[in-house]
């Protein structure tokens, strides 16, 4: 039975992502599975990429790594990104996560509360979270991570990314004995020399290249795809859609598609977002609405039930996502939790 809008999940394609990335970068790959793996289904992801060879995971929140450890079990590693924040050591510790310390006061937080196995993030740059470099801690008890986050890895000529991994490689230093973990995505595609002990991979394991569009070594993972539930025919000189933003020049065939962006279908698809229908790639025409968009199919064979993709194997994610003025990352985190999620593989 199709559904009106469908976010289809290949957990092969996952799979291979995730040993693509430890070839790339020839290193382990521990799973970045926030956001719920990015809109994907954290239960569903994480738990193949386990099959696959995964211990160590992070997430963003500590509520998120609850989550994961009662579907992983006791055995990985889960490390929380936010870190220790004020009151939260108690509901860490009940799930056995590791935080991500961030400040002096997260550290004392920890350890008022008994300390414990955690990481520790070292700002070189970005100016997001982590200590500054001069105000790094001391190494401690129970500290088995450090790590640093690069703030342009998805642009290789840029030559802050040689900075940063200079500057994280003299102050890991301090820390002999805790994993150096440095790349994300795009960083385990700059070179060996930025691998460190561990990858740190989101994206990329979930199909989204890591300059930002398509990469041959890079699988689709996600597909979402809309029924289509009407097909009628525009004469010329009418319109389609809220506030008539789309004008039938000459007599069209409109497939309204069932999904909106009350579903993740960005309203900033229109006017130049295209989805593939059968072979062909055709253009969204009008506003998106909440439910429904509405395709040009003229001149294609189309018909009521069939399917048409957004992004996916026929329309890549990383075009998709331009073309909406957007990334990857934000098409997949705004499928809206209307849309079933279907696992294959
Ligand atoms: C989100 C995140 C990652 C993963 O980044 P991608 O670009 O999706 O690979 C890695 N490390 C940190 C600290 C992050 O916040």
């Amino acid at each position: 039975m199709p559904v009106p809008a469908l976010l289809t999940v290949d957990l092969n394609a996952l799979a291979a992502n995730f040993h693509a990335l430890e070839a790339v970068g020839a290193a382990p790959v521990h799973p970045v599975v926030k956001a719920d793996s990015y809109g994907l289904g954290a239960a569903a992801c994480a738990t193949r990429l386990m099959t696959e060879g995964a211990r160590t995971f992070f997430v963003a929140r500590a509520s998120e790594g609850e989550v994961l450890r009662a579907v992983l079990g006791p055995e990985p590693a889960i490390y929380v990104l936010d870190g220790c924040l004020a009151g939260r050591a108690p509901r860490l510790k009940a799930a056995d996560l590791r935080p991500v310390i961030n400040t002096a006061v997260q550290l004392a937080e920890w350890r008022a509360a008994g300390g414990g196995r955690c990481g520790v993030q070292i700002d070189t740059g970005m100016n997001r979270l982590g200590f500054r470099i001069d105000d790094a801690p001391e190494p401690f008890e129970g500290l088995d991570l450090v790590l640093s986050h690069l703030a342009c890895a998805d642009d290789p000529s840029e030559p802050m990314n040689a900075r940063q991994r200079d500057a994280f490689a003299v102050v890991a230093q301090r820390y002999p004995g805790a994993l150096r973990s440095f790349a994300n995505s795009g960083g385990a595609f700059l070179g060996p020399d930025y691998a460190f002990d561990a990858l740190r991979p989101g994206i990329c394991m979930y199909g989204g290249g890591p300059e930002g569009r398509p990469d041959p070594r890079i699988r689709a993972v996600a597909t979402l795809s809309a029924e289509v539930l009407q097909v009628r025919d525009v004469p010329a000189g009418e319109t389609v859609g809220y506030s008539r933003k789309f004008l039938a020049e000459h007599p069209t065939r409109i497939a309204t598609c069932g999904a909106g962006y009350a579903d993740g279908v960005l309203r900033a698809y229109s006017p130049t977002g295209l989805v593939a229908v059968g072979g062909a790639l055709r253009p969204i025409v009008g506003r998106v609405s909440m439910d429904v968009c509405a395709v040009d199919v003229s001149g294609l064979d189309v018909a009521v039930g069939d399917t048409v993709e957004l992004f996916g194997a026929q329309r890549n994610i990383d075009e998709a996502a331009t073309a909406a003025g957007t990334i990857a990352y934000e098409l997949l985190t705004s499928i809206t939790a209307r849309v079933p999620r279907r696992y294959v593989g």
